[in-house]
């Protein structure tokens, strides 16, 4: 399938990333559904659009009818039934295999395209075990976005052991029509983006752990020693501890000790302090 070919995009999650993949694939003029399991998460979705297309009108980087024409092509919905019209659907549900392998069998009966094109946007997990359960697994293919989808522009394209040539070039593709740069990689734990980050973010979790500094000396200094716009702390409370936790464990299974996750963050985890998008992690937030 051809990127021009391509009406509907249909995405699962409403969340941290899923309404942010909503976003620019329907600024880029595509119609999309994004369905979450549950109205108040399909409402904060929706809420976070509005808020950041307001922020670009705000700036003068689009008209208030651009806005209003992008929310008109974002459906949301409860319903998984309204993706069969997908021609490419992104999955964005959280960060757990069983999970991602129920919604993509789910998919195989729906979507009527037979050339459709399945993509994941995980952060660490295997494209290649999920795509073995997709219907086509040479149509599989990870499309993974940065956070915050609007303002980041690189993409991670990962390439399954099955992903046809075809279907890494739709995704290159694609990326290249929403406005983003991509990055083309192997499938293996973490990618490029996860395997380096992840476990600079961990340790300074650990570092934190470990009464070396307070959490926010840890910030300030990785900041100003290596000119990031956040520290690991301040970036673990915006990625959400949950998904942080779960993409290092992964590292850990598939790639050994030096990995390990610091008891800290699994600690905050069970606690339900996930960062913003609890209002509690490292910091709080109104
Ligand atoms: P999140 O917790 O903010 O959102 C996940 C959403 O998926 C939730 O709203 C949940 O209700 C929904 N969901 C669960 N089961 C579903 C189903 N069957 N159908 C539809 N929706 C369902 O998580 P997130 O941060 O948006 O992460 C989503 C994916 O993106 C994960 O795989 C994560 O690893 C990856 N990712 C996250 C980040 C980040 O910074 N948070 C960055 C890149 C990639």
């Amino acid at each position: 399938m051809k990127v021009d070919d391509v009406k509907v995009v249909g995405v699962l999650g409403a969340g941290t990333m899923g309404n942010g993949i909503a976003q620019v694939c329907a600024a880029a003029g595509f119609e999309v559904v994004m369905r979450d399991i549950e109205q108040k998460f399909v409402d904060r979705g929706m809420e976070t659009i509005k808020k950041s297309l307001s922020k670009f009108v705000e700036k003068g980087k689009i008209s208030q009818d651009d806005m209003d024409s992008i929310l008109s092509r974002i459906k949301p919905t409860l319903e998984m039934k309204d993706l069969e019209n997908a021609d490419l659907v992104i999955e964005a549900v959280i960060e757990n295999m069983d999970v991602k392998k129920a919604v993509i069998k789910e998919l195989n009966e729906l979507v009527k395209n037979d050339d459709a094109i399945f993509a994941s946007n995980t952060s660490t997990l295997s494209i290649t075990e999920m795509a073995a359960v997709s219907r086509k697994p040479e149509n599989f293919v990870g499309i993974h976005f940065m956070n915050p989808v609007p303002l980041m522009r690189g993409v991670e394209i990962v390439r399954g052991l099955l992903t046809s040539d075809e279907t890494l070039n739709f995704a290159v593709e694609f990326v290249k029509k929403i406005g983003k740069e991509p990055v083309v990689c192997k499938d293996s734990a973490g990618f490029i983006s996860n395997r380096i980050l992840m476990p600079w973010v961990n340790e300074g979790i650990y570092v934190l752990y470990e009464g070396i500094a307070t959490k926010e000396e840890i910030d300030k200094g990785m900041r100003l020693f290596t000119n990031v716009p956040m520290g690991p702390l301040e970036l673990a409370d915006l990625i959400g501890l949950d998904i942080v936790l779960a993409a290092v464990e992964t590292l850990h299974r598939e790639l050994g000790d030096k990995y390990k996750p610091c008891p800290l963050l699994k600690q905050m985890v069970a606690a339900g302090l996930l960062g913003r998008k609890t209002g509690r992690g490292f910091y709080e937030y109104k």
